[in-house]
């Protein structure tokens, strides 16, 4: 459990954590609230020879409305989020999401551009951007670039950042008093979903599903057509491809996904 020797620059800007990124290339690791990659370091799951740390950098912390968007910095911390009067005004799915992270430890230290560019297809926050349509800004030498929060889940753990990328913020369409919900099966508090499912004004997203966290697509269909939440969330695994572990098989995970669709697009809250 000891990672292997690695050198540390803390970043004072994120032009100077891109400007690292580009000198180090794929040899450097951003390092912002560290309670994914870390544990990646210590078990050798990851090596890299230099960590940026971003958690110090002034501007790239906090929460604002800017038009009917929120923009959150990348490295808000999950527990600011769920705290957030702005936040639990809205856009109140993304709020109850960061409540459910981990345990404390982890929602004080944890960042929401850290969860959103390790895209566990389990956690938490990158299900709700999906839910909620929105997206991501990537910075790097040639400029900022603004990504959708589906486009940038490419797979399993990765995404569209480039290795001299930098995610410095994140978009969220306000949606107050949106009928929303938001559920996620665990085994035991502080878990990652076994299958989770987030609902709001008509879009679906499920954790878990596939290698990334994906739409329901034909159950969102079902409810634009005039189905019933119950009928649509019928639908809700058609698409989807979930694997099995020791956890859930497949059959079971889409019996989840339907049964959790069905309570998220009733408005109820895990
Ligand atoms: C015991 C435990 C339980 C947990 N439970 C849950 C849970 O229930 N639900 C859940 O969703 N998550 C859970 N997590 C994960 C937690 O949410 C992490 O905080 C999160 O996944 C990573 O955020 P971080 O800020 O710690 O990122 P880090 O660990 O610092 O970084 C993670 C990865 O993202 C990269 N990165 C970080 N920030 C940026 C950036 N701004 N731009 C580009 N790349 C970046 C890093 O290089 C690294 O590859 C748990 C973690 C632990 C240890």
């Amino acid at each position: 459990m000891i990672p292997a020797p690695f050198d540390y620059v803390a970043a004072d800007s994120a032009e100077h954590a891109i400007e690292l990124l580009v000198s180090r290339g794929e040899d450097a690791k951003i390092l912002a609230g560290g309670h994914s990659l870390l544990p990646m370091m210590k078990l050798r799951l990851a090596a890299p020879g230099v960590l940026i740390d971003i958690a110090r950098i002034a501007g790239l912390a906090g929460i604002r409305a800017e038009g009917d968007e929120l923009v959150i910095g990348a490295t808000t911390r999950h527990a600011d989020l769920a705290a957030s009067d702005l936040v639990r005004a809205q856009a109140p799915l993304l709020a109850h999401s960061a409540s459910l992270v981990g345990d404390p430890q982890i929602r004080h230290r944890g960042t929401i551009g850290g969860s959103l560019a390790h895209a566990d297809p389990a956690a938490d926050l990158p299900m709700a951007l999906v839910a909620l349509g929105g997206s991501v800004e990537l910075a790097g030498p040639d400029g900022t670039r603004l990504v959708s929060a589906e486009d940038f889940f490419t797979g399993f753990f990765e995404t569209a950042l480039a290795p001299d990328e930098l995610l410095t913020a994140i978009r969220v369409p306000c949606r107050p008093g949106a009928l929303w919900g938001y559920q996620k099966f665990v085994r035991r508090a502080n878990d990652w979903a076994i299958v989770g499912a987030a609902a709001v004004a008509g879009r679906i997203a499920l954790a878990n599903m596939g290698p990334t966290p994906i739409r329901a697509h034909a159950a969102e269909r079902a409810l634009a057509e005039g189905a019933s939440a119950e009928q649509a969330a019928e639908l809700a695994a058609d698409g989807t491809s979930p694997g099995t572990d020791i956890h859930a098989d497949r059959a079971y995970r889409e019996h989840l996904a339907r049964v959790l669709t069905a309570r998220a697009l009733a408005g109820r809250h895990a």
